[in-house]
């Protein structure tokens, strides 16, 4: 299984990147879900295999860290064995999909996103640049307008299920059986009108450039107000949790798993289906005004190959001199993977200490440079 092995984006279970630690895994849970004993297992299998540290990603997916490239092929095995590995890495990429934890059993959006999967999963399904996703968010307003996805299923002003190209503000209103076709004849539209050249491309720039959408996606309906990103605490489905940078230990997953199921999200938060009151279980977030939300930071070094700096410790560091609507992206280098997007303050990793940004992203041009990692000189930068 080695052999299949990628160094580069969209690492996934049968396509493993090789990072700083060891090979990184990525899992992507059907419907965004966990069952305690998919938690239980994860958790172990990251120790066995690996070095223990599980990472939450901006899609709403998880990663097992610092696993042995020897051990691979047995950790395959025994994910499979917990339901949680495709038939082959192109099915495995394909499913790219992220959904609104906030639903219920029995609604429309399981249901959805049951079937988006399962259409993404045949022979026929449109072959799809990579970075290429969806997003199932029609609950009654939209959550996860701030992240990556390329085509939308979201609610209109009137209530009804509306499929959205990402960058159009209309979209096309559908019922609950036609909504994964629309979603499937966009993605074909997308390619069909040389949106991936070269099997590259998102749908956003592709409208930027000039594309005109199909009649029917255009004239339509608008979409409802998004809402902004939750922040941890209790809602009718259960316990928002957060970890800092995303990153959590298998312990914790461990004792998490004893809480109830577990429905990933796209903010590096995971919800606690069912849970009435949020737990006291350490190296948890709980509460929406913890500074450590106002910090983002990557692997950085040793963790990544390509970091030219160490990033955790600093922003861990820096956090609590961050104002309270504010955001500091912490980057081991220009890349930036944590946060592609612009963030009111970025310190970028360089060979001489770190860059400073404001309003930018980790690819901008610094207003400062060289600055040392030392909390003293830096807090007065925000
Ligand atoms: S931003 Fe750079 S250092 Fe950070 S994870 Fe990405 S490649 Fe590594």
């Amino acid at each position: 299984m080695t052999g299949g092995r990628v160094k580069g984006w969209c690492p996934g279970a049968l396509k493993p990147m090789l990072s700083g630690d060891g090979l990184v895994v990525r899992l992507r849970p059907w419907l965004g879900r966990l069952t305690p004993d998919q938690v239980r297992g994860i958790a172990v299998l990251a120790l066995r295999h690996g070095n223990g540290l599980i990472d939450l990603t901006a899609r709403g997916n998880i990663q097992l860290r610092g696993i042995r490239e020897e051990a691979h092929p047995a950790l395959i095995e025994d994910l499979d064995a917990l339901g949680l590995v495709d038939t082959d890495p192109v099915l495995e990429a394909r499913r790219n999909l992220v959904l609104t934890p906030f639903w219920r059993m029995g609604e429309a959006i399981p249901r959805l996103a049951s079937a988006l999967e399962t259409a993404l999963g045949t022979p026929d399904a449109p072959a799809l640049p990579a970075k290429f996703g969806f997003a199932i968010d029609c609950g009654p307003a939209p959550v996860l307008s701030a992240i990556s996805a390329d085509i939308r299923l979201e609610q209109g002003l009137g209530g009804a299920l509306l499929c959205r190209a990402d960058g159009a503000e209309t979209g096309m209103i559908v019922a609950e059986d036609d909504a994964i076709p629309a979603m499937l004849d966009l993605a074909r539209w997308f390619l069909g009108s040389g949106g991936a050249p070269e099997g590259r491309g998102r749908m956003k720039r592709h409208l930027a450039s000039g594309a005109s959408l199909p009649p029917a996606f255009l004239a339509t309906q608008a979409r409802k107000a998004a809402s902004g990103t939750p922040k941890p605490g209790l809602f009718d489905q259960g316990a928002l949790v957060g970890f800092a940078f995303g990153q959590l230990r298998a312990e914790t997953l461990a004792s998490l798993a004893e809480l109830g199921p577990l429905r990933m999200t796209p903010w590096r938060m995971m919800m606690i289906e069912g849970a009435a009151t949020l737990p006291e279980i350490p190296g948890l977030i709980t509460r929406g005004d913890d500074p450590l939300l106002r910090v983002i930071a990557c692997t950085g070094a040793p963790g990544c190959l390509q970091a030219l700096q160490p990033t955790r410790d600093l922003a861990r560091m820096l956090a609590p001199h961050i104002p309270e609507a504010g955001l500091l992206h912490v980057a081991g280098c220009v890349k930036g993977c944590a946060h592609p997007a612009a963030a009111p303050f970025t310190l970028v990793g360089t060979a001489a200490g770190f860059g400073f940004i404001r309003d930018g992203n980790a690819a901008a041009f610094p207003v400062v440079t060289g600055l040392r990692a030392e909390a003293a000189s830096l807090a007065g930068l925000f």
